[in-house]
């Protein structure tokens, strides 16, 4: 059970982390998130948070989206988080979720003249999708937010309804995850997830102008790939019947890590079972994660035991 949160400028226990109905952001969606893992390495009793600051670089971002003006730098959010979870203590894999939002109990659809506040809580996380070796994956009836409507590149909260219809109704429908496509029906990414295909060798991800979110882990994914493994990554617009006679695919994401895609609207993908590229991938990616390539400590802060910390 989640016993702390950053709330109001210092950590408080989570009973008090509390904001009114009038609250902006409840009202208007006009807010911003984080979504951000620990992983505990039970072997070294460590837990450790992966790629934090990049994870608040484009927290500050989204929040440039909604003229939000808070003082906090990514080094001091990451600070505050470290203490907050040296606190909290979980010996189990985690999620941080970090929000910006506008503060005023105020009744006006607007952005500017609010007061902007960020609050950080975290709370025990396991699997995001259950079979994580083989999705089974449609393409959405809806199509992705588009950036002349509300910018998928910010993590804003309002716009996670676009999200939500369209992962509700791959579930209702008896799918794990569903594949959504923009306005000109070629493939933006997952409804919390970025997409990567195999094709004849070749890692294929969609561009950064495809209406997605500007993935840590789709840039984590594209830097092993081609720096570790020996992989060629092209990042290009992709069609959705190209998924069909893709080789492999798989999302990826903070929430999701890496999730084998083993159909799509039916059709397995490659073989219908994970493909060799995606499992030396996540294998390499778990290793990272919970600190066992030293290689790669960089991306990691380790959350000191609450004995260190005063
Ligand atoms: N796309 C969307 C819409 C998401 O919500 C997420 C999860 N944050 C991602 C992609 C993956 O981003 P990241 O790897 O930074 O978690």
């Amino acid at each position: 059970m989640t016993k702390y949160a950053f709330f109001q400028g210092r950590i408080v226990p989570i009973e008090q982390a509390k904001v009114s109905i009038m609250t902006h952001t409840f009202n208007y969606g006009t807010g911003a998130f984080a979504g951000i893992r620990g992983y505990w390495n039970a072997e070294q009793e460590q837990l450790y948070v992966f790629r934090i600051l990049d994870h608040y670089r484009r927290f500050l971002n989204s929040g440039k989206f909604l003229l939000a003006q808070v003082d906090y730098t990514p080094e001091q959010l990451a600070e505050v988080t470290v203490e907050l979870l040296a606190k909290e203590g979980w010996q189990q894999d985690c999620y941080i979720r970090p929000l910006l939002y506008k503060a005023d109990e105020v009744i006006g659809v607007r952005l500017h003249n609010l007061r902007d506040e960020v609050a950080i809580f975290s709370l025990p996380f396991g699997k995001y999708i259950q079979d994580e070796e083989g999705a089974k994956v449609c393409t959405s009836s809806w199509r992705r937010v588009d950036d002349t409507a509300i910018p998928a590149r910010g993590k804003l909260i309002g716009s996670y309804i676009n999200s939500a219809l369209i992962k509700s109704e791959a579930m209702l429908n008896g799918f794990d995850e569903a594949i959504v496509l923009n306005q000109d029906g070629h493939v933006a990414e997952g409804s919390a997830e970025n997409l990567f295909m195999v094709r004849n060798g070749v890692l294929i991800t969609t561009p950064v102008h495809s209406n997605i979110l500007e993935g840590i882990t789709r840039r984590t994914i594209m830097q092993l790939a081609r720096e570790e493994l020996d992989i060629p990554v092209v990042v290009r617009t992709i069609d959705r019947s190209e998924l069909y006679v893709a080789d492999e695919a798989f999302f990826c994401g903070t929430g999701v890590q890496i999730v084998a895609i083993a159909s799509v609207d039916h059709r397995p993908v490659g073989t219908g079972r994970m493909g060799p590229i995606t499992q030396r991938i996540r294998d390499l990616y778990f290793r990272i994660v919970r600190g066992q390539e030293p290689k790669f400590m960089d991306w990691l802060t380790p959350i000191p035991k609450l004995a260190a910390v005063s």
